[in-house]
């Protein structure tokens, strides 16, 4: 059916949670396919085919998970954190050899969880190579980055090509984009040739002990690097990485944990501002390291979107960034709800660098939740949503009524 014969449908719940407007009451909701055609108050409908009651439901977005990485699924359990990160990052290399799980398996692992959550909006980082691309275009949508890791030209010259030739993958469902892995761990070299061609994303100062590895070369990032032979016969120093490696294009940040005053300073410079479309907080993987309070609440002051992501299972127990939310609503006493959503939601969006997902502005993907209140709460919706006795009654999918798995 092409999309201009596809029938409009009108949605009906009790309120519309809006991101940008608020909630909304005395309104509907107009796909037509998969699209959205927009909000309408009741009395001035435009012509529709049919009309969907999600009956007392609270409408908003399907949340996006907009840091994730679906090869790493194979772990039962997250790996605990202890140590300097290097030491995390060692158990993991270890615990993935032993567990003898195909890369292709985890993906297909990692997608059944995201489904059954009902989230199937994703940035999903992609480090193995030969799994086929329609893996995730059957059952999800948003964009796939494709690591790029490497000191040496050795290491990153092949996956260079490979994550390069990736780019001609993307589809009307599926964006294919760049992830140099993080500055500690990728040459130079790729952060310039990357800059301007794709959807980006890289880890961003993401431990303690970053920071002085990139000034100096020395610290245990330099250890971990020699002993599994990834350390290059010489290395030059970044002291500015937001002026050193991020010297064009539009860059989503995964992390930022470690943000001093002086990287403050550079982000309020209009140079470097535009060139981030977002940062992601991935908030249980933050509170499993210990890391200090993430500046989630500042940036987006500064007015930079903060989206969350669940990061992979080796660090996090579930990938339903849903799960996410509620967490922050729990632990954060500086984000109010209605920011909350809207990290999970709209600035999502943002994160995979495509505004049609995340909101419901004409020309947005009909990705919705319905969403069944908690009877008894009190008045502030976003709040209400993310109550975690509140309970998600219909997933729409491409402007289509799919499964619904209780939560
Ligand atoms: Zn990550």
């Amino acid at each position: 059916m092409s999309e201009e014969s596809a029938p409009v449908i009108s949605w009906k719940a009790r309120v519309i949670l809006c991101p940008d407007q608020g909630p909304l009451t005395g309104h509907r909701l107009i796909t037509r396919g998969p699209e959205i055609v927009g909000l309408f108050p009741d009395r001035s409908l435009p012509h529709i085919d049919r009309e969907i009651d999600l009956d007392d439901s609270v409408l908003l977005p399907m949340p996006i998970n907009a840091h994730c990485h679906l090869d790493l699924s194979s772990f039962d359990s997250p790996i605990p954190a202890g140590g300097h990160f290097t030491d995390w990052l060692t158990r993991v290399v270890m615990h993935r050899r032993s567990i003898g799980l195909s890369a292709t398996d985890a993906v297909s692992r990692g997608i059944e969880q995201l489904c059954q959550y009902g989230t199937r909006v994703v940035g999903d980082i992609q480090a193995s190579l030969g799994i086929a691309s329609d893996l995730w275009s059957e059952h999800l949508s948003g964009t796939v980055y494709h690591e790029i890791v490497g000191l040496k030209p050795e290491r990153y010259e092949p996956l260079w090509e490979w994550a390069h030739a990736s780019l001609a993958d993307s589809s009307a469902r599926i964006r294919h984009g760049l992830s140099p892995h993080g500055p500690y761990s990728t040459s130079r070299v790729i952060f310039s040739r990357s800059a301007g061609s794709a959807p980006l994303v890289t880890h961003w100062l993401e431990s303690a002990d970053e920071r002085e590895f990139l000034a100096t070369g020395r610290g245990p990032f330099r250890d971990f690097l020699e002993r599994i032979g990834a350390w290059p016969q010489a290395y030059r120093p970044i002291t500015n990485p937001w002026q050193e490696l991020l010297t064009g294009g539009r860059w989503t940040l995964v992390h930022a944990n470690y943000l001093s005053n002086d990287d403050e300073n550079e982000l309020a410079q209009r140079d470097v501002r535009d060139r981030i479309a977002a940062i992601v907080y991935c908030p249980r993987t933050h509170a499993h390291f210990g890391h200090l309070l993430h500046p989630a609440a500042r940036l987006i002051e500064m007015g930079i979107p903060v989206a969350l992501g669940t990061d992979s299972l080796a660090s996090n127990p579930d990938l339903d960034v849903w799960n996410e939310a509620i967490w922050l609503s729990h632990h954060s006493r500086l984000l109010s709800p209605r920011q909350i959503v809207t990290m999970a939601t709209k600035y999502g969006g943002s994160a995979i660098g495509d505004s049609r997902y995340g909101s419901f502005s004409p020309g947005s993907f009909a990705h919705l939740w319905g969403f069944r209140l908690r009877d008894g709460v009190g008045n502030d919706l976003w709040e209400a949503t993310l109550d975690q006795a509140s309970s998600r009654s219909a997933v729409i999918y491409f402007g289509e009524l799919i499964d619904v798995a209780k939560r």
